[in-house]
């Protein structure tokens, strides 16, 4: 299949702000944004939205990326691993769940770091990529352990899941989890945040930000999340965060951690959130 010109996939897929950035020491975070008037046709569409599509790289003494990046943002992606590895291999790759956006560059991760292995729900993996050697694709179930030298990643059954056998994972040394498509945030372009963390945010454009939950899961707005809302606290008494990141935003951290987690909980288990909608358009799905 021919790809899409590099401009078209440019406008549609964009890095602003700063992006890469080493967050902290350990911890670099790598991606762009999916631009709602960058698509063909909807240029004029308003509002301008952006998806967040990010990833991380866990730098500890073994290197971990968490997720593989959006396919589209690959032409950018590449650099940007490059100048947060510094020389270094990227020792494994986790894979959260089968899309485009979480894993859609797990070929291209795989060609590039001849010695990385994938690890995550991989039971299918091998047959979008037959020409990946089996024993590089690593079964995880929840509570497995990946020992990175200096720390240990715990490997955790989603709470909420828009594909069966979404993963999500804990960092012990950085006491971070990795939500994948929960707290993710959809932002305006006009804001001007993609490469910018909540707690780094006027406290109104934080909340203004933080009122768009980007929320895939099926069935959400259907069924009682009671139960899933009491699952995700049992989550957080086991593996309480100081850090969350997620597909679809930047890192939270700080003291705007706790509320942002009440926020999206409470939104949750109550209404249901409130999807972003430009004009005239269905609504949107996160990636
Ligand atoms: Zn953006
Ligand atoms: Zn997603």
């Amino acid at each position: 299949m021919p790809e899409l010109p590099k401009d078209a996939i440019q406008k549609a897929y964009i890095v602003r702000g700063g992006l890469p950035r080493k967050v902290l020491p350990d911890l670099a975070w790598v991606g762009g944004c999916s631009n709602s008037a960058g698509w063909p046709g909807r240029a004029n569409t308003t509002p301008v939205t952006h998806e967040p599509c990010m990833a991380y790289v866990i730098l500890g003494q073994k290197t971990l990326m968490l997720d593989t990046g959006h396919y589209g943002l690959w032409y950018s992606l590449e650099g940007q691993l490059d100048a947060m590895l510094q020389g270094r291999p990227l020792d494994y790759v986790f894979l959260s769940h089968p899309e485009i956006p979480h894993t859609g560059n797990l070929g291209r991760l795989l060609a590039k770091y001849p010695g990385c292995k994938a690890i995550g729900d991989v039971r299918d993996y091998h047959l979008f990529h037959p020409e990946v050697a089996l024993d590089r694709l690593v079964m995880a179930k929840h509570g497995d352990r990946l020992d990175l030298g200096d720390r240990e990643v715990v490997f955790l059954d989603a709470i909420w899941k828009d594909l069966s056998g979404t993963m999500w994972t804990w960092d012990a040394k950085l006491k971070m989890l990795f939500t994948v498509d929960l707290f993710g945030y959809i932002h305006h372009r006009d804001e001007n945040v993609c490469g910018t963390m909540l707690h780094e945010m006027s406290p109104e454009l934080a909340t203004a930000v933080s009122d768009r939950p980007a929320l895939p899961f099926t069935g959400m707005r259907q069924r009682d999340q009671k139960a899933r809302v009491a699952a995700f606290r049992n989550l957080l008494q086991s593996y309480p965060p100081e850090i969350i990141t997620s597909g679809h935003s930047g890192p939270i951290m700080g003291p705007i951690l706790q509320p942002t987690i009440e926020k999206l909980l409470h939104a949750v288990a109550t209404s249901g959130p409130d999807f972003l909608q430009s004009s005239g358009a269905a609504p949107r799905r996160a990636g």
